[in-house]
């Protein structure tokens, strides 16, 4: 009987162990997870969980009981600590080795810490597992005042879930705008004005010198020295694969764990999916590493068919989406936030849709309220087609019979 091996019980690794049982693998499915308990879904835990409209128990990806019921042995609290592609085996750290005839790496991502004095105080936190979740949301409830480090995702959500629970909200970002890297600077200053509006105190250009307390934090001060009193900080200054317990594996790691369209790493029968694969996306022509829930899903499932040697590349459109106050945003596609941008509608509206143009290929499109644009726009961005610039922008241009008539011709 042959033995899979998953590493990594979150999204990707969850969904590729139920993947396999759907496909009708036979084998034995190890589905091993550093954290206590099975695995749920991230998005929740920066909105409706602190908000209190979702539960706990509401975030996790299957009930209770599901792993077994399906044969899949899930290992929960219980961390790999190294690979030997040679033997084919994965040691944990409580010393048991688990062998494998194929592996998914699904270890995902995991924060980058502020390295500043004070760093270490009680009240700094962090925010990717659901106990980090269950820590913010007691402190939001007992507190009045937080700094908030880093306005990128996880940073501007929980500042926005922060003002929603009435407290006194300083954002802090080196760069000129929030989410800047993602969105671009003209998006991301629709962003810093929705925050301010909101009655964020955001200070941008400006990052953490130092934090001071006794004991516990208290003050955040800034690089240009301003300070600012707190009953907490949370920094969210982005996260780094998890790649580590694969040092002297032989599996070849550049900004995750390197694999092709089919998911395959550097070595035989590894694979590897989700926030920790960086892989080659045959349509965009580039190398991605893409952290966001959607990608974890469908990688998740790509990984598993092709583990089960039922090869189809794997070349989504990604898709995310941000929830901040009352503002949803959706995002198709990949680009960079120095690519070139285009409105469609007023950003200072409630409904507009940008649009993300590189060498004059539609690369990427976000819309706010704009469920139709970002749909005819995923189909643009899959046929890899020009448009012009002006057609985009123009309300009475009809981009969903242009996506159609696209999508007939090939
Ligand atoms: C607060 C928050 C809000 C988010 N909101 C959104 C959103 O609105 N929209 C969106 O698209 N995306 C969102 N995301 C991102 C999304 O959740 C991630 O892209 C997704 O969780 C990635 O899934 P993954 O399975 O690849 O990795 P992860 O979810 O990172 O899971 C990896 C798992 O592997 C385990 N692990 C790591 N190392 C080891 C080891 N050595 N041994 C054993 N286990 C190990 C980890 O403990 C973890 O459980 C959010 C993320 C967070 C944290």
């Amino acid at each position: 009987m042959s033995t899979f091996v998953i590493v990594g019980a979150s999204v990707a690794g969850g969904l590729a162990a139920e993947t396999l049982r759907k496909e009708g693998f036979d084998g034995r499915v190890v589905l091993v997870g550093a954290e206590p308990v099975r695995p749920y879904e991230r998005p929740p835990l920066s909105k409706e969980y602190q908000w209190g409209t979702r539960s706990e128990e509401s975030v996790f990806l299957k009930p209770p009981g599901f792993y077994e019921e399906q044969g899949i042995e899930l290992l929960t609290g219980r961390d790999a600590v190294s690979l030997d592609t040679r033997s084919r085996r994965v040691s944990l750290a409580d010393g048991s080795r688990i062998g494998y005839d194929r592996l998914l790496i699904a270890t995902g991502a995991s924060p980058r810490r502020l390295a500043v004095p004070g760093a270490d105080l009680e009240g700094v936190l962090y925010l990717r597992t659901l106990e980090d979740a269950r820590a913010l949301r007691e402190r939001i409830s007992g507190s009045s005042r937080v700094v908030v480090v880093g306005a990128g995702f996880i940073g501007a959500e929980v500042a926005a879930s922060c003002r929603r629970a009435g407290l006194e909200v300083v954002m802090l970002e080196v760069l000129p705008v929030p989410l800047q890297r993602a969105l671009g600077p003209r998006v991301g200053q629709v962003y810093a004005d929705m925050h301010r509006a909101h009655g964020v105190d955001l200070r941008t250009g400006e990052g953490v010198a130092e934090l001071r307390g006794h004991g516990r934090v208290e003050r955040v001060v800034t690089t240009s020295g301003h300070v600012f009193d707190c009953d907490f900080v949370v920094v969210g200054i982005g996260v780094a694969p998890e790649t580590r317990w694969l040092e002297g594996s032989g599996v070849e790691v550049h900004n995750g764990v390197v694999v092709d369209e089919l998911c395959r790493a550097s070595a035989p029968d590894v694979y590897a999916a989700g926030d920790v694969a960086s892989w080659w996306h045959p349509g965009f022509g580039e190398r991605l590493r893409v952290e966001h829930f959607d990608n974890a899903q469908s990688q998740g499932v790509a990984a598993a068919r092709s583990m089960l040697d039922k090869e189809i590349p794997y070349a989504p459109v990604p898709f995310f989406w941000s929830d901040q106050y009352e503002v949803s945003l959706q995002y198709v596609g990949h680009a960079s936030g120095e690519d070139p941008v285009v409105f469609r509608g007023d950003p200072g509206s409630g409904s507009w849709s940008a649009f993300y143009l590189r060498d004059g290929w539609l690369r990427a499109a976000l819309g706010v309220n704009r469920f139709r644009d970002v749909s005819a726009a995923r189909r643009l961005i899959a046929a890899h087609v020009s448009v012009e610039p002006e057609k985009l922008a123009d309300e009475g241009f009809d981009l969903k019979t242009l996506a159609r008539e696209v999508a007939r011709s090939r």
